[in-house]
């Protein structure tokens, strides 16, 4: 779960991070107000979930009040990225001297969470990377024992940040870290991190991810989530407790297991097709939540035809072709669908659709060239 750029800095200057004052707004009016009390030079600053923010023209700095209500006016009506902004944050200006990328995340390959540091900061990481890989000085961090001050001084240094900032320096990745740990984060960034006018080290970007398997021990965070700012799709998805996974292919795929899930799309691909999705409805499967995994697949207007394989272990196939029919009575469609089911009460289930006119399969590659065949239109 992503967090936004405000609750991200609220999070890190609890943790002793220093950020620029500020607020968020709703309204051109409240950014307006907001900027009257931090007394007129403002940057307002889109809160939408993604990256680029800048350059999609999501963040101007103000120089007075009627520029803070006009540009927030303006921002409030665009939509970046496919997400529309529904709040902007309203932040004292900041003087930029240096920008620096600072950000822990989980390296799976070292099996640790590894701390990196830029002087290519405000500049996309993955970007950096790509382009200047030299540029970026990683710290492995042993989990037991956190990050140790040498390696703050190593990052510091390895950026060639100047040795009078190296405390505070110090004291951000300290406070950037605990961030993380405390959150159960999969990453916290800041980018970027300032020195400012005044000499001193700011965060003026904040960005969290938070592992959502451990959200229900962070039900603080967990009530954070916007739901304004995702796909309906997921967010009934996750009502329905099904793994949902929206992808830019034409084949909606409806599965039971995750590895199965994985292996449909794979076969899928195999045939010349691409997945629209990968949805896993979970063992036990009633009716209900299989009409709502077909109303979500049936949601994606790129799907041309629907493939379900189901094996009924714990999930029994009438129960599955219930929730089938169930699904086609409420959501209205003319897409194709072929299905594999297979298992417990195969035959009862496999009656009950040759009802609905679907195209059934023997095996899971007949099932696969068929979604393939009929999403071509053949
Ligand atoms: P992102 O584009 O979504 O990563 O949003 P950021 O918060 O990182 O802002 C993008 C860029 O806007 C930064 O790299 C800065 O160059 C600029 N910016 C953000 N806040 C301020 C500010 O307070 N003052 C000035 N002068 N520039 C800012
Ligand atoms: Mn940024």
């Amino acid at each position: 779960m992503k967090l936004h750029e405000y609750q991200s800095k609220l999070l890190f200057a609890q943790r002793g991070i220093p950020i620029s004052k500020g607020r968020v707004a709703a309204t051109a009016q409240e950014a307006r107000e907001i900027a009257a009390e931090l007394g007129g030079r403002v940057v307002i600053k889109s809160q939408v979930l993604v990256g680029g923010r800048g350059k999609a023209g999501g963040i101007k700095v103000a120089k007075n009040l009627q520029d803070a209500e006009e540009y927030a006016a303006q921002i409030l009506a665009m939509t970046i990225k496919g997400l529309p902004v529904r709040k902007v944050l309203v932040d004292e200006a900041a003087e930029i001297k240096t920008e620096i990328y600072l950000g822990v995340t989980n390296d799976r390959a070292a099996k640790c969470p590894v701390m990196m540091a830029s002087s290519a900061g405000g500049v996309d990481i993955e970007t950096v990377a790509a382009e200047t890989p030299e540029k970026i000085i990683r710290e492995h961090i042993n989990p037991f024992l956190g990050l140790r001050d040498y390696q703050a001084r190593n990052l510091a240094a390895g950026i060639g940040l100047p040795r009078e900032h190296w405390r505070a320096f110090g004291q951000m990745a300290a406070g950037l870290y605990q961030t993380y740990w405390e959150t159960d984060a999969t990453l916290a960034e800041i980018n970027p991190l300032v020195i400012n006018g005044a000499n001193q080290l700011v965060a003026l970007d904040g960005k969290i991810v938070v592992d959502d398997n451990a959200l229900f021990r962070h039900l603080d965070l967990a009530e954070m989530r916007d739901v304004d700012e995702e796909a309906p799709a997921e967010t009934e998805a996750r009502k329905y407790g099904l793994s949902y996974v929206k992808l830019d292919g034409e084949i909606g795929c409806m599965v039971n297991g995750a590895g199965l899930a994985m292996g449909t799309m794979d076969i899928i691909s195999h045939f010349g097709g691409k997945p629209a999705n990968f949805l896993d409805v979970g063992g036990g499967a009633g009716a209900d939540k299989v009409a709502a995994a077909l109303r979500i697949i049936l949601s994606d207007k790129n799907v041309k035809a629907v493939l379900l394989n189901i094996f009924g272990g714990i999930t029994r196939c009438d129960e599955v072709a219930r929730g089938i029919l169930k699904a086609l009575e409420e959501v209205k469609t003319n897409v194709p669908m072929v299905v594999r089911l297979v298992g417990t009460n195969e035959e009862e289930g496999r009656q009950l659709l040759a009802e609905a006119k679907m195209t059934t399969a023997t095996s899971l590659a007949d099932a696969a060239r068929k979604a393939v065949a009929a999403a071509k239109g053949s």
